[in-house]
């Protein structure tokens, strides 16, 4: 996990690195940020040089230098993390970026915009990146974004207390300073159609539209009030902490016994959100082992260390209300308000890993008494935009399919696509990693489309 560095300590920091012949930090990175060019700078006192070497790659440095799992990527492959001494790049790398604000330092000059036209659907990682990097390429570039604000999921999910809101603002602040426009509460599907855009002059259109679909459990019991998903409870707390949202919607309460159920990135910060919103009790809940976890050990570890209780090998197979519970218990009482209405507990399947390393049912069962649960068990793409577009094919799960030439173009010639919509929930890096090959695939595609018009007479 980053931490904040003076100045001192981080220059300091930087002249620890060993200026390997061949560095192989920068082979960790996704996006392949110049890693030993800017610990190079930054060692020599020179942070205007760091941070312009960072913005060559990387269009939000402040929020990668958070949010990234530098330990698995680029800090794994420092050689100095084998004799338990590694550069904190992560740390360094946030440093910089937020030197570089409040300096004002913008190393890079705004798109002249004469290269072409290209719409971004979506604004979060993916169509950040793909913004920015055609902004440098001197493209004219407009994001129509669904929310009231850009981010996608920097903004309405992960938590303030991992990623703050003001960080991104002024990242995608900078990123727009580019020469970037925006249009903001424009649901592409609905409000206009990709043809639109093309009718209107656009060269090239690119999706990043994310998996805003949570999924859930089919289970008995699923219509009672109190279940959620994570990415809407995330969403509701970041509107109701900035004031936009009473706080009785955000559906949990001072002193609940939460579940989540999950254990991923997601299941962690909405564990770690129902801690700060005053749970008494939380506990996640796990189809597999701990092993298993498929959130960063750092996530997994902050939230033991915060008192979250981890359950492993259960499976829900039903919610119950507050009637049912009262019967398993033995309990008689007058009716209450919401007896049969509100969940009370979840049914719990007992699951074994077999020596082949399959799960299978044990047969033994429990109930987890509980007055909110929070559902982080996966999402999938809304279908708007492919819908109401003849031509973009997707896969059976709903996500987006696109080809190696030109990078990142669909099925439908034109519209590019890339990001969480295209190979699943991962990691803000990924989406840029992936975004910054697609952003190169439409400047080709686009030089190639204006020299065929120019050469036709
Ligand atoms: C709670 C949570 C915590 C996470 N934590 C981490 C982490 O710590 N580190 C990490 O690396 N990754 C993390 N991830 C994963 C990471 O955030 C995603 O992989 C990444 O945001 C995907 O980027 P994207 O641009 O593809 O999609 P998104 O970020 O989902 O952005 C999609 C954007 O498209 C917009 N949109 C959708 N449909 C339309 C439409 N029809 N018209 C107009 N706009 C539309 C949406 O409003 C949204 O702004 C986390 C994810 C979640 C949900």
């Amino acid at each position: 996990m980053s931490r904040i560095m003076s100045t001192a300590e981080a220059i300091k920091e930087a002249r620890r690195c060993l200026n390997c012949a061949r560095p192989t930090c920068r082979t960790g990175c996704p996006i392949e940020n110049n890693i030993p060019e800017f610990i190079r700078a930054l060692g020599e006192g020179n942070i205007g040089l760091a941070y312009e070497t960072i913005s060559e790659r990387s269009n939000l440095p402040a929020i990668c230098g958070r949010v990234c799992p530098h330990e698995r990527q680029c800090e794994a492959h420092c050689i100095l993390t084998k004799k338990q001494c590694g550069i904190e790049i992560g740390s360094l790398e946030m440093f910089i970026a937020d030197f570089a604000h409040d300096n004002d330092l913008k190393p890079i000059p705004a798109s002249s915009g004469m290269r072409g036209k290209v719409a971004v659907i979506g604004s979060g990682p993916a169509g950040l990146t793909v913004a920015g990097d055609l902004a440098k390429m001197d493209f004219d570039v407009t994001i129509f974004e669904a929310q009231t604000e850009p981010g996608g999921v920097l903004l309405f999910g992960i938590p303030d207390f991992r990623l703050p809101k003001d960080v991104v603002r002024r990242e995608i602040k900078e990123l727009l300073s580019l020469g970037v426009k925006i249009k903001t509460q424009v649901l592409a599907g609905v409000d206009f159609t990709v043809d639109d855009l093309f009718a209107e002059g656009f060269d090239a259109i690119f999706m990043g539209t994310g998996t805003s679909l949570p999924r859930t459990l089919d289970i008995p019991g699923k219509e009672l009030s109190g279940i959620l998903t994570a990415t809407y409870f995330l969403r509701t707390v970041v509107l109701a902490d900035e004031g936009k949202l009473d706080e009785s919607e955000t559906i949990l309460h001072t002193g609940d016994n939460v579940v989540i159920v999950g254990a991923g990135n997601v299941a962690m910060d909405a564990a770690r959100t129902a801690v700060r919103r005053g749970a008494k009790n939380v506990t996640v809940v796990f189809h597999k082992s701990e092993a298993e976890v498929s959130a960063f050990r750092t996530e997994y570890n902050a939230a033991l260390q915060e008192g979250i209780q981890f359950s492993f090998l259960k499976q829900p197979i039903a919610y119950f209300n507050k009637k049912q519970m009262r019967a398993l218990n033995n309990i008689r009482r007058h009716a209450e308000q919401g007896d049969e209405t509100q969940v009370a507990g979840l049914l719990l399947q007992n699951i074994t890993k077999t020596p082949d390393g399959e799960f299978v049912s044990e047969g033994g069962q429990e109930v987890l008494p509980c007055d909110c649960v929070i559902l982080a068990v996966g999402q999938r793409p809304a279908a708007r935009i492919v819908s109401t577009t003849k031509g973009i094919q997707v896969d059976n799960r709903g996500f987006v399919i696109t080809r190696e030439r030109p990078y990142g173009m669909t099925t439908r010639a034109g519209v590019f696509s890339s990001g969480d919509v295209v190979h699943g929930p991962a990691t803000v890096v990924l989406a840029m990693k992936e975004s910054k090959k697609v952003a190169a695939g439409i400047a080709q595609y686009i030089d190639a489309k204006k020299l065929i018009e120019d050469c036709s007479f």
